[in-house]
């Protein structure tokens, strides 16, 4: 019988466990390769000033990178990381190590989905099949209680329906053993590979904000989540703090693909948490269930046009220098400012903060959405093009899909959230920025 062999390409999908396909290829496949490519493009400044995968996140990214290859090594098997465009680099690999089946996460939306054409059509010559599936949703595909066209335009309609049909499908069980990984395979250190996309002169975000890349740290988190740390939350009801405590903070993991939905569901579900806690578990469930909803609708949707989030060229200097300080964080109003300063210096921000920025720079400065989108995709860790996007447009008032208000006023916001200022002296460098509205 001849050896199968296949190609793993890693993309949002950066785990081990609760991965469908690596376990259904574990079984089934004597070679497996697993592949990720860096493609340069994604860390260059692009014209727009800031590049389009920002430090912190390139950093973050690594560090899974670091944590899946370490993870498959153990398993007896490798990872090989390669510079270049997915489309180029895995044709050729499929061929010196005749491979016939490439396997991969399908995206769900824009550049990602056309880079997938690319590669199919490029492996098509060479009898390579590419073979898609999805394995970073709450509710597997397959389980959606209506056909993918038909999906509700209305987050509620969507959360009564998929919480009415069923339990999610429960996580997968650890994998032990991987298949064998093709001997002589020469892949570069991560660290040479950093080096050459200029990355090496980035900071620890961990050390700003506790985020370090890789399922290893994701898992951890989760179960201190669980063990009732968050118990503790029980002092801060109703009190200061209260709000940035109850963010479960796992977005970034889960947009690398580095933490299962599926497992904080489990987890979170079926701990015996306390009743306060109890709340926090429903509100983590309900946030998978907003990010499943903003993914199926970009596959519903397929490319959105003039939504797809492209920034148009600036035809207007006054209005390019407007942008430039709200990206800066120095509008001039400080409790905008504060949120905007803590985004780049942590690539996170609360809910409520990414969307006081947002109505901000649409509703205040009267500037093109798209712009800041580009932004946020630039700094968050979390980036998430369908649910970014998504959000973006609620704020502009162009969809109604979560039904929260567009626009907010951020004197009232910062009256009632930060009525002492410390949010914003925490962020703010500037005393004279704090004065002028405390002094
Ligand atoms: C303008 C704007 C842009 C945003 N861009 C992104 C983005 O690129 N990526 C992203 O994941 N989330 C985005 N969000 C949604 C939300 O703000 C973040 O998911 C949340 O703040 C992340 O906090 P967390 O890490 O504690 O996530 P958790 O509370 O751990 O939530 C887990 C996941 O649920 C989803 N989620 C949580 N809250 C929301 C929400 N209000 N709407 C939709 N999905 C939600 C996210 O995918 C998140 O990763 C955006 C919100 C706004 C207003």
């Amino acid at each position: 019988m001849t050896e199968r062999r296949a190609i793993i390409w890693f993309r949002n999908d950066l785990r081990l466990h609760d991965h469908e396909v690596l376990a259904l290829l574990a079984d089934t496949v004597q070679v497996l390769v697993p592949v990720y490519c860096l493609d340069p493009a994604q860390f260059e400044i692009q014209p727009s000033g800031f590049p389009l995968t920002g430090p912190l996140r390139a950093r973050f990214l690594v560090e899974c990178l670091e944590d899946l290859r370490a993870g498959l090594e153990a398993r007896g098997s490798g990872l090989h990381v390669v510079l270049g465009q997915p489309e180029k680099v895995i044709p050729a690999l499929a061929q010196t190590l005749g491979v016939r089946e490439v396997f991969a996460e399908r995206d769900v939306w824009g550049e990602a989905v056309k880079v997938e054409r690319r590669l199919a059509a490029a492996l098509e010559p060479l009898g390579v099949s590419l073979r898609g599936f999805r394995v970073s949703t709450l509710v597997h595909p397959d389980d959606l209680p209506f056909p993918a066209a038909n999906l509700p335009e209305s987050f509620a309609q969507f959360q009564e329906a998929v919480t009415v049909s069923g339990e999610p499908r429960a996580p997968l069980p650890p994998l032990q053993k991987l298949p064998a990984y093709p001997d002589g395979l020469d892949t570069p250190t991560l660290a040479t590979l950093v080096q050459a996309l200029g990355l090496s002169a980035v900071s620890d975000p961990g050390q700003q904000t506790g985020f370090k890349g890789g399922a290893t740290v994701a898992v951890a988190r989760l179960e201190e989540f669980v063990q009732g740390r968050r118990a503790s939350l029980e002092t801060l009801r109703g009190g200061a703090g209260e709000a940035a405590a109850r963010a479960d903070r796992f977005g970034p993991w889960l947009a690398r693909g580095a933490l299962s939905p599926r497992r904080i569901y489990q987890y979170v579900n079926y701990s015996g948490l306390t009743m306060w806690a109890g709340e926090l578990a429903n509100a983590a469930i309900s946030e998978l269930q907003r990010r499943d909803f903003c993914r199926f609708l970009a596959i519903k949707r397929g490319e959105w046009d003039e939504q797809s989030g492209r920034p148009p060229a600036w035809d207007d200097e006054g209005l390019r220098e407007r942008f430039e300080l709200w990206r800066r964080g120095e509008t001039g109003e400080p409790f905008v400012d504060a949120h905007l300063r803590e985004l780049a210096l942590t690539g996170h921000l609360s809910s409520f903060g990414r969307r006081l920025v947002a109505s901000y720079l649409c509703h205040e400065l009267g500037l093109d959405w798209r712009w800041g989108a580009a932004w946020f995709a630039s700094q968050l860790l979390d980036d998430d093009p369908s649910v970014n996007l998504a959000v973006w447009m609620e704020v502009t008032g162009r969809w109604r899909a979560f039904d929260r208000p567009g626009r907010l006023n951020s004197a009232e916001q910062a009256a009632h959230r930060d009525p002492d200022g410390v949010y914003c002296r925490r962020w703010l460098e500037t005393a004279g920025a704090v004065s002028r509205r405390f002094g």
